[in-house]
């Protein structure tokens, strides 16, 4: 680590709230599926921002995009129209089938988003102020006060606690634990369709069925949180379209905007009819015209390259790369997840084969303590994987 990176990374100790314990690298610029740092070394990419770049590094078309509308106008309000949302909304809603979207600056105020139409939905039914949501444990939906309540982590949530309340946990892929907990005050169950904080679990077909057919019983919401696994990762535009279910609000952001900040709740027509009103919810940024430029050319180039269509097929290629690392090391117990979103699961903390990756030019990231993750940029090659694969097997050796 040469002087630059060490007064750098010193600066930022100083100035910067310690909330993350960060890699020793001083990232710089990227091009295609490489990263550099501040002194020019190059790295390859398997983490994408966790789950962001999707479309790569410096892409011209959505860099030309973002420049063009950067040219022309930032901000309005949403108080009057503008087209870059217009736009993105419609694509949006081809792409999910879903009918009305709601454009946030995050994946978690996407959550906030979602937990607040299933309650309006719930209260405009039958009047209550006690409606509960049933979450699952291992989940993560973010970092703000109601979408840290609905987050199955104990060491998140504790300190603090009060949440925003009438929250219940039930076991992932355990449906019985769902059925459990339902009673006439439940107004939605929401997970993630692929769990990915939690350690990279995929729902199973029977689980998600189950919950679905649950909900429209009892009239209860199901929402799924695709800000991770959707967006093409698994291999489909959204995680849940595999499934043959979908969702009556679902929640997206990560790869929405290929790091423009930017996320969104979308919902169906029965819940869009009869929950959010004029007045019930806002954003002063969200939906602006820069960020809404970003996702509308994001979403064209996903169709127009068939984004999900590459993923599903070099999928297979990671996944048995990624066996073959499992069936030589000892170390690694587990090998999961769907797609472009897989894990070796090890039997210590995986933070020395990260820091030995970053040392050999590879990029990588943990899902809790002694999980690695795989969330590449969608565009990955095999000779991508190949390469990756062969700085890895060295640094688990070692
Ligand atoms: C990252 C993530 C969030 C939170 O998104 P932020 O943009 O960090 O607020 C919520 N849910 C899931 C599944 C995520 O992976």
């Amino acid at each position: 680590m040469g002087q630059l990176t060490t007064d750098l990374i010193n600066d930022a100790e100083e100035a910067l709230l310690h909330t993350y314990n960060r890699y020793q690298v001083v990232l710089d610029r990227g091009e295609g599926v490489y990263l550099y740092d501040i002194e020019g070394k190059k790295y390859l990419d398997f983490v994408a921002g966790i789950a962001v770049f999707a479309l790569g590094y410096s892409n011209s078309e959505y860099k030309e995009a973002i420049k063009a509308q950067a040219d022309k106008l930032l901000h309005t309000s949403n108080y009057y129209y503008n087209v870059p949302a217009i736009s993105a909304a419609k694509r949006l809603k081809k792409m999910s089938g879903l009918d009305r979207v709601f454009f946030t600056n995050s994946g978690a105020e996407a959550v906030e988003g979602a937990i607040k139409a299933a309650r309006k939905y719930g209260f405009n039914k039958d009047g209550r102020t006690d409606h509960e949501i049933i979450a699952m444990n291992h989940s993560f939906h973010g970092r703000t006060m109601g979408a840290l309540s609905v987050t199955g982590n104990n060491h998140y949530r504790d300190p603090f606690e009060p949440g925003i309340g009438n929250i219940k946990f039930a076991d992932y892929n355990d449906f019985d634990s769902v059925k459990r907990l339902v009673n006439d005050k439940t107004c939605a169950i929401i997970l993630e369709t692929v769990q990915g904080e939690g350690g990279l679990t995929p729902a199973t077909e029977d689980f998600l069925k189950s919950i679905r057919k649950l909900c429209d019983e009892k009239d209860i919401l199901l929402i799924l949180d695709e800000i991770q696994c959707g967006m093409g990762r698994t291999g489909y535009d959204f995680a849940w379209q595999k499934y043959g279910v979908k969702p009556d609000i679902m929640t997206t952001a990560k790869a929405l905007g290929c790091g423009v900040p930017v996320g969104a709740f979308l919902m169906n027509e029965k819940v869009g009819q009869n929950s959010l009103v004029a007045g019930d919810h806002g954003t002063t940024y969200g939906g602006n015209p820069f960020a809404c430029a970003a996702v509308d050319k994001v979403l064209e180039i996903y169709e127009r390259e068939d984004i999900s269509g590459h993923v599903r097929e070099v999928t297979p290629y990671l996944w048995e790369k990624l066996d073959e690392i499992m069936q030589k090391h000892p170390s690694v117990k587990e090998h999961r997840g769907a797609g472009f979103m897989q894990g070796l699961v090890f039997e210590k903390p995986v933070a020395p084969v990260i820091n030995k990756a970053i040392e050999n030019g590879l990029i990588l990231i943990n899902a809790g303590a002694n999980i690695l993750r795989f969330v590449p940029p969608l565009i990955i090659t095999k000779e991508n994987i190949d390469e990756m694969i062969s700085i890895l097997d060295k640094c688990i050796e070692d």
